[in-house]
């Protein structure tokens, strides 16, 4: 109902950056291998994702914006092998609960679905045209909560929230080509071509690019990839240090925390390294379910992780005789 979807929506949707962060993993997980991103005010205004992915159809499209309505998980069992981004069912209802929404989508072979809703309640449904893939417009965000709206801080502030987010996307997802204007004025774009290298020099400028170690390393549970900073490239902040897990942006203090004595006494006091990386493994090896909006997780074999993460790392430096 209505306001079980408001409450929802308090613990999804907490700003702009939280409605792209939704709309854009939907994106990934209907395998889009492009997204667009067009922001009217910082979101505030308005919101649109466009997608090629593998779009819904009416029935699915209507389903969809019920609470629990997830189309990627169906029994317990299957949480404890949560390969998509989403596997809650609650974005959609959530965000469409406290906006103005349209969505038109289509699965390529007929004509495609349109719906408009206002605060969750459906107001019109209709044809569109068939393009294969998805199109999603939030406006008017937080219409019906004045009090949240209240909350916002200023464009720019909401604009970097929403940047940092469309950063991570971009730096799990080199294979797809994000691009995102801001008042009608491109912001941010990546090619799409599967290169991380050429992300991090997007986001870090090709200075830091130029300065980074390649990682490559294996164990029985593990795989690690991705780009660690030689150590005279350090920041004073640990947000530089991101970790990717089955192609999720996540946060683990432990995590960074071994990634950190990887680098052991190459790095001043008190600073950090800029890394990218990403390790694969069986998605029973990690739980994804500890909060809807937060980026934690918790992992079994905890221990070997990190002791694969500092041994890829130590390996690296090795190798470049550091
Ligand atoms: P979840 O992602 O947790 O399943 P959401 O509320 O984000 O829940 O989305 C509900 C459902 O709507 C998804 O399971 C998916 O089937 C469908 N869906 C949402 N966005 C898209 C999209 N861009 N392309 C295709 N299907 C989508
Ligand atoms: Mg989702």
């Amino acid at each position: 109902d209505h306001l079980s979807n408001k409450i929802a929506a308090g613990e999804v949707v907490e700003r702009p950056a939280s409605v792209v962060k939704e709309l854009v993993e939907n994106s990934i997980d209907a395998g889009a291998s492009w997204v667009t991103i067009e922001l009217m005010e910082a979101g505030l205004q308005k919101i649109r994702i466009t997608d090629n992915g593998a779009g819904m159809e009416e029935e699915d499209c209507e389903r969809a914006f019920y609470r629990h309505a997830t189309s990627k998980i169906s029994s317990e069992n299957d949480l404890f092998h949560v390969r998509t981004l989403g596997f809650r069912g609650e974005a959609l209802a959530s965000i469409a609960a406290v906006s103005r929404l349209r969505v038109q989508t289509s699965t390529g072979d007929q004509a495609g679905t349109k719906l408009d809703l206002e605060g969750g309640k459906l107001m019109n449904k209709s044809k569109s045209d068939a393009r294969q893939g998805t199109d999603i417009i939030v406006e008017e965000l937080f219409f019906n909560t004045p009090a949240r709206l209240k909350y916002m801080k200023t464009i720019h502030t909401e604009l970097g929230h929403i940047t940092d987010v469309l950063n991570r996307m971009a730096l799990a997802h080199p294979e797809i080509k994000f691009k995102c204007t801001h008042n009608e004025k491109e912001i941010f774009q990546t090619n799409g071509r599967g290169d991380l290298l050429q992300v991090i020099a997007k986001i870090y400028g090709v200075n830091v690019a130029r300065k980074m170690i390649p990682i490559q390393a294996e164990t029985l549970d593990f795989k690690v990839t991705g780009y660690i900073a030689k150590p005279e490239v350090y920041r004073a902040s640990r947000s530089y240090m991101s970790t990717i897990i089955n192609g999720r942006f996540i946060r683990s203090v432990p995590l960074n925390k071994a990634i950190m004595q990887g680098y052991h006494t190459l790095l001043p006091i008190g600073k950090s390294p800029i890394v990218v990386l990403n390790i694969e493994m069986d998605p029973i090896l990690v739980d994804v379910n500890v909060h809807p909006a937060k980026l934690e997780v918790r992992f079994s074999k905890e221990k070997e992780l990190f002791e694969a993460l500092h041994g890829s790392i130590t390996k690296a430096f090795r190798e470049q005789r550091l």
